[in-house]
């Protein structure tokens, strides 16, 4: 879609009104109970949003989406980071948006009507299998889920954990390897494993940071005992696991990174309006303190930095690729997951005791976020690679 700047401008108008006044509300029952308490709430909301066109933006316009840039969508997936549960709404939360990437990419027609469809009109979720508890994730050559060739099937045998949403998902797109000869990165495939297939045993959701959480919002262990399902099922071509996944991690980081942009601008925004409202004396409001003008400050330098290297990062993918890109992509990565933490602690620390309360969303993303620093590549692996290229080009 090619929008003139005053169009998009009251597009991401109408997002600021919806999220301000239709999603922010449902934070708290969400907060209070779990995911798949408020799951039909967020579909009736779901089912609004769509009404108002506001529906895949990540998603180009001939699958139903609003088929917007990278850039354009990041500053929308900004906008939708402010909440909790902004993505969920505007159906292009992770994994789910990953998987319809690929599914648009790498599908056949027929995995298309049969899973890409119903996953773009929201009726089913999806999940991402590939983290096994015994094998490094940051190391994904190292594996050992199996898919064995049986006849015109495959038998898949393995244990996985952290497949995000897991929990109430219809699929899984599972990393198994199918060719043990192969050189390391062509050893895997992607594989599509319906959630009711004999053998799929989904064994918990891990707790993280003290919460189980539910549906959406949950990070699943999962034993697939000897699944079966046909060769069919393989996404791509046999052996292009990896190279599918490459794929699907660069606009995906930049999703991740504007949403955490959203998350420190709302937390910012919560910081500055309970330092000038709170007194520490009568007449003293905690803004008066330098330590909290220090704060302020650091972190709008710290967010519009966050902001423009993310935005220069999707401007060169959207005009030369993830591969051109990727140094750019390591860099937010971990850039924008640490001013994220660092956001979030300062609002916090602003707010004293209420801010460790389930009261505001900052426990919440204090809690899930630090994530950010370790899932699509922990921190030290971005920073390795970028420094490894920056290196060798000095020799
Ligand atoms: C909230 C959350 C959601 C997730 N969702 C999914 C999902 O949907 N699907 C899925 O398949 N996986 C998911 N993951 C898993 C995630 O992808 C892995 O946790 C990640 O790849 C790291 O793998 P690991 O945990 O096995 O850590 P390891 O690979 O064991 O690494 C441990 C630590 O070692 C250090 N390290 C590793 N390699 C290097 C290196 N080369 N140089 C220097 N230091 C290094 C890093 O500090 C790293 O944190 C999720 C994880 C989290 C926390």
């Amino acid at each position: 879609m090619t929008l003139s700047s005053a169009e998009f401008e009251s597009l991401m108008d109408t997002i600021r009104n919806f999220v301000q006044k239709e999603i922010v509300p449902l934070e708290r029952p969400f907060l209070d109970a779990d995911f798949n308490a408020v799951a039909p709430q967020l579909d009736a909301l779901r089912q609004k949003a769509r009404g108002l066109g506001l529906w895949l933006p990540q998603i180009p316009q001939e699958y139903g989406g609003m088929g917007l840039s990278l850039v354009e969508h990041g500053h929308v997936s900004e906008a939708l980071g402010r909440t909790l549960l902004g993505h969920y709404v505007f159906n292009c939360q992770a994994p789910d948006a990953g998987n319809m990437e690929i599914l648009i990419e790498h599908g056949t027609p027929e995995q298309q009507e049969t899973y890409l469809k119903p996953l773009l009109n929201g009726d089913i979720r999806s999940c991402f299998s590939m983290t096994e508890p015994e094998n490094p994730g940051s190391n994904p050559t190292w594996m050992s889920t199996t898919a064995v060739k049986e006849a015109d099937d495959y038998i898949i045998t393995g244990h996985k954990w952290f497949s995000t949403g897991a929990d109430g998902a219809a699929f899984a797109i599972v990393m198994a390897v199918t060719n043990p000869e192969a050189s390391k990165y062509k050893r895997a495939s992607q594989i599509i494993v319906p959630t009711d297939a004999d053998g799929f045993r989904l064994v918990r959701n891990t707790s993280v940071m003290g919460e189980s959480g539910s549906g959406w919002a949950s990070h699943a262990e999962i034993m697939y005992d000897g699944v079966r399902v046909p060769q069919t099922a393989v996404l791509g071509k046999e052996g292009a696991g990896f190279a599918i996944a490459q794929n699907r991690l660069g606009p995906g980081r930049i999703h991740h990174c504007m949403r955490w942009i959203g998350i420190c601008e709302r937390a910012f925004d919560m910081m500055c309006d309970y330092a000038v409202r709170r007194e520490v004396a009568p007449g003293r409001p905690l803004a008066s303190q330098q330590t909290i003008q220090n704060w302020v400050a650091e972190s709008r330098a710290e967010i519009n930095a966050a902001r423009l290297l993310t935005l220069d990062a999707a401007d060169k993918i959207d005009r030369l690729g993830s591969y051109a890109a990727r140094d750019d992509i390591s860099l937010i990565k971990f850039y924008v997951a640490g001013v994220m933490g660092r956001v979030l602690d300062r609002a916090i620390q602003t707010h004293g005791a209420v801010g460790l309360t389930d009261e505001l969303p900052l426990a919440y993303w204090f809690r899930h976020e630090r994530a950010a620093r370790i899932y699509d590549g922990a921190d030290e692996v971005h920073k390795r690679s970028v420094a490894r290229r920056i290196l060798h080009s000095c020799i």
